[in-house]
């Protein structure tokens, strides 16, 4: 049969639900591999990917009138389902992987000035960060931690005002000794203990459970 352009058309138009249906399972059947090769293929291209992204929110963010439209659906996002990302749950999720961390690198306590608010807390590179350490940061440091992923012999527990002291010294060695940190705790500390507190699980009320709809635009 030779290629006929308006008969393909006429077909397409005809056959539009069955066409549609017929997607719809293919994806469902393979969903798992259209996923993965997504995923590989935005890592292979994340450069190109990311400048496009760029390129587009700029022409976004030059355009009035998409831009306000722009911001109405992040505005909508923040209040639709995804409005949970940073609530109780995550944050306690957070708090309870980051004592984790620091009870396997020695107890959530600064090792120079015995500091024991969690919040001060930091993993520290003993003797700095290596050209070829590993680029994870925040939770996903964590998670490699207690994976195994990064080891933890090169790593202790410093507040941050020891961990800036930590670097001051190894860029300044005559200034070792120089400086040392105290506390004076004034009972609002945030510590393992009190953490726990905070990290117990709390019982929502019911309408807290509900979904807020996501509005159509
Ligand atoms: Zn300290």
């Amino acid at each position: 049969m030779t290629y006929d352009p308006d008969y393909q058309r006429a077909y397409r138009e005809s056959h539009r639900e069955e066409r549609k249906a017929y997607r719809a399972r293919y994806f469902q059947e393979n969903k798992t591999t259209i996923y993965a090769a997504t995923r590989e293929r935005n890592r292979k291209n994340r450069s190109r990917v990311n400048a496009t992204n760029r390129r587009r929110y700029r022409e976004i963010k030059a355009d009035p009138d998409r831009w306000q439209l722009f911001k109405e659906r992040q505005r909508r996002w923040r209040l639709g389902p995804g409005a949970n990302t940073n609530s109780g749950i995550r944050r306690r999720k957070r708090i309870r992987l980051k004592l984790a961390v620091l009870t396997r690198l020695g107890g959530p306590r600064c090792v120079r000035c015995g500091c024991t608010d969690i919040r001060l807390l930091d993993v520290n590179h003993i003797g700095g960060v290596n050209a070829n350490e590993d680029r994870r940061h925040g939770t996903r440091f964590y998670e490699a931690i207690l994976s195994g992923v990064v080891s933890s012999a090169g790593l202790n527990v410093l507040c941050r005002p020891c961990n800036i002291l930590d670097y001051v010294e190894r860029k300044w060695p005559e200034l070792a000794g120089t400086y040392a940190l105290s506390w004076t705790p004034n009972g609002r500390e945030f510590t393992a203990e009190t953490a726990k507190v905070v990290s117990a699980p709390r019982v929502s009320p019911d309408w807290a459970r509900w979904p807020i709809p996501r509005a159509k635009l």
